[in-house]
C-alpha cells in the first residue's frame, strides 16, 4: 500500500482581517430592517462589497438596486450602503416619502462632515480618492456639483491650476493605500504649504490595521492570498501592499474556486488575510481548500487588537421601538 504524504505549508493568518466594525453594521442593518419590516427590503448598491455577503441577503429577501428609480413606490425600506450617498439621494427618499435607512459607515460620514466643515468655512476642497468609487461618489455629492476637486496622483496635484493656494482644505477616501496617501499628502503640503487636513489622513483604522498586518507578514512569505472581491477598494490595496513588500505570488481571490492552485504547487509558506467587507466563513473556505492539499501548520499573527463597534442605525435598535 502506497501512502502518499501531502506537502508541508505553513500558513501565516494576519489578524486582525476581514469584517471591519462598518461592514457589520451594515449587514446587521439589512437583517434586523428584513426582521422587522419582512421582505422585500431594497438595498441601494451591494450593502458591501462583496458578492457572496450580497447573495446570501438577497436569499433572504432583499432587493439590490443602484439607483432609487428602480424601487417602486413602496413602504418597506431602502438602505442606502455602508459606502455612503451623495445627498442628492437622500433628496431625492424624501420627495418619493421613501422609508430609507441609511448603513453609511460611521467613519464616511465623518469624512463627509469634514468637507462639509471646509466648505462652509470656505475653503476650496480636495479630496483624495479614486474616481468612480462609489465612496468618493458619495463624498463628492455633499456639497454643490463642482466644489470638490477630486485628485488621484501626485501628478494631479502638481498640474492643479486656479486654485486660491491659501485656502485650501483636504479630505480623503478611508480605503486607500496608506503609503500612496502619504505621498499625496506630501505632494499637496509640499505644493500647497498652508492646507489644512485631518490630522494624518482619513484612511480608517480597519484598513490601516489590515495594511500594517500584511506589511509584517508578506515580505516572509512565498505568497498571499487576500479573501475579497475585486470591486473592493481595501481588499485591491492589501493585494497591492503584498506586493509591494516583497511578495511576488499575492492573489486576490473571492472563493477557493478562484484560486490558480497551480501557482501554489512549490510555495512553502502563504500569508492569508482577508479586506474588510469579506467574511470568515469564506477565509475557512480557502483554508479547507489548502488543508485538501498541504499538511498545514498554521500561525496567527497578530499586529492590532479591534474592539471598534458602532451601533444600528437608530431607527433598527431594539429599544427604539423598532417594530411594527
Ligand atoms: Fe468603515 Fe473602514 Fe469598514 Fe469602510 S473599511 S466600512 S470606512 S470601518
Amino acid at each position: 500500500l502506497e501512502v502518499t504524504s501531502k506537502p508541508k505549508l505553513q500558513i501565516f493568518l494576519c489578524a486582525p482581517r476581514g469584517f471591519c466594525a462598518g461592514v457589520v453594521r451594515a449587514i446587521d442593518a439589512v437583517e434586523q430592517a428584513l426582521r422587522i419590516y419582512g421582505a422585500p427590503v431594497y438595498v441601494r448598491h451591494e450593502i458591501v462589497h462583496n458578492k457572496y455577503v450580497v447573495e446570501g441577503l438577497k436569499a433572504k429577501g432583499a432587493i439590490f438596486v443602484e439607483e432609487l428609480d428602480e424601487i417602486p413606490d413602496t413602504k418597506q425600506p431602502v438602505i442606502f450602503s455602508a459606502h455612503g450617498v451623495p445627498k442628492s439621494v437622500h433628496a431625492d427618499a424624501d420627495t418619493r416619502k421613501i422609508f430609507a435607512l441609511d448603513a453609511t459607515c460611521p467613519l464616511v460620514t465623518k469624512v463627509h462632515r469634514e468637507a462639509e466643515a471646509h466648505f462652509r468655512r470656505g475653503h476650496q476642497v480636495i479630496l483624495v480618492g479614486h474616481a468612480g468609487h462609489p465612496e468618493v461618489v458619495g463624498t463628492l455629492g455633499q456639497l454643490p456639483k463642482g466644489s470638490i476637486i477630486l485628485v488621484q496622483t501626485p501628478e494631479d496635484v502638481e498640474n492643479l491650476t486656479g486654485v486660491d493656494e491659501s485656502n485650501l482644505a483636504y479630505v480623503t477616501q478611508t480605503t486607500l493605500s496608506i503609503d500612496d496617501t502619504r505621498q499625496m499628502v506630501d505632494a499637496l503640503t509640499r505644493r500647497f504649504p498652508k492646507i489644512i487636513g485631518p490630522y494624518k489622513e482619513d484612511i480608517c483604522y480597519a484598513t490601516t490595521n489590515r495594511q500594517e498586518a500584511v506589511k509584517r507578514i508578506a515580505p516572509t512569505v512565498d505568497a498571499m492570498i487576500v479573501v475579497g472581491s475585486s470591486n473592493s477598494s481595501n481588499s485591491q490595496r492589501l493585494r497591492e501592499v503584498a506586493e509591494r513588500s516583497g511578495c511576488k505570488l499575492a492573489r486576490l481571490v473571492l472563493r477557493a474556486d478562484d484560486v490558480d492552485w497551480d501557482s501554489f504547487k512549490n510555495v512553502k509558506s502563504v500569508g492569508i488575510t482577508a479586506g474588510a467587507s469579506a467574511p470568515e466563513v469564506l477565509v475557512e473556505e480557502i483554508m479547507d481548500a489548502f488543508a485538501a492539499r498541504f499538511e498545514l501548520d498554521i500561525e496567527i499573527v497578530s499586529t492590532a487588537d479591534e474592539s471598534v463597534f458602532f451601533p444600528l442605525p437608530r431607527e433598527l435598535r431594539p429599544l427604539n421601538g423598532a417594530s411594527r
